[in-house]
């Protein structure tokens, strides 16, 4: 057990969180939430229902308009995205919105290089997050002439690498055939940390999560294992 990834108490709470976007739209309506440590939470609704704009509030990508995000102790706010960025991570849906260095070694150095890992620590990270998403070999290959498939699995070595505590995935399952989906969810299913995944395919976010929870029209709707 590494001390970035505590087993116990409150991983991430959401209180009364309202997001309005600039053009005047309410995407969250008083929306709370609360996550305990190491559980796995999946979050399903129709499109529109506020997913996205959710997930992008747990690591300060958006702030709200009112209400409070905070990842264990630590309130999201703009003086502590650096922190809260190395304890959430995201893994995107397009992994091109992940990927943006030549190889796939210097991809998945970056983010311990930035939280100031030193070379040794950052291949050590990288090593070990690659083998995690069965990489190897992969080191000094360009991003670009990957399969999708793998493009998706070093997007995750990114994130790994950089052992945040709550992984946050945006609809891990969108454009995986069926094999793919059964490997991601059960490596889901083995991270050591808290995950809370955005899904509209509700049989694999059944299988990946501890429990489920409905949002609709910016609000919880309901929730239950
Ligand atoms: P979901 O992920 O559940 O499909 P979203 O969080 O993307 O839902 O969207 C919630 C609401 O906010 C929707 O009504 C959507 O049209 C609106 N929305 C999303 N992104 C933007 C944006 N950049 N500008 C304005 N409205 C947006």
């Amino acid at each position: 057990m590494s001390d970035s990834t505590p087993h116990s108490g409150c991983a991430l709470e959401a209180a009364n969180l309202v997001y309005r976007y600039p053009d005047g739209r309410l995407a969250l309506d008083d929306l709370s939430i609360r996550v305990e440590a190491g559980e796995r939470l999946g979050i399903i609704g129709p499109s529109g229902a506020g997913k996205s704009t959710f997930l992008l509030h747990l690591n300060g990508v958006l702030l709200p308009v009112s209400g409070e995000v905070r990842i264990g102790e630590l309130p999201v706010r703009r003086d502590t995205l650096m922190e809260v960025r190395s304890r959430v991570g995201i893994v995107f849906q397009n992994p091109d919105d992940q990927l943006f260095t030549p190889t796939v070694e210097e991809d998945v150095a970056f983010g311990p290089l930035n939280m100031g890992c030193t070379p040794e620590e950052t291949r050590e990270r990288v090593s070990v997050a690659l083998r995690q998403m069965r990489l190897e070999g992969y080191e000094k290959r360009s991003t670009h002439d990957l399969s999708f498939g793998e493009k998706r699995r070093v997007a995750l070595a990114t994130v790994l690498a950089m052992r945040p505590r709550v992984i946050a995935f945006d609809e891990p399952f969108a454009n995986l055939d069926p094999g793919m989906v059964e490997q991601l969810v059960a490596l889901i299913r083995s991270l050591d940390a808290t995950v809370v995944l955005i899904s509209q395919e509700i049989l694999p976010a059944v299988a990946a999560v501890d429990r489920l929870a409905v949002i609709h029209g910016g609000k919880l709707a309901a929730v239950g294992p």
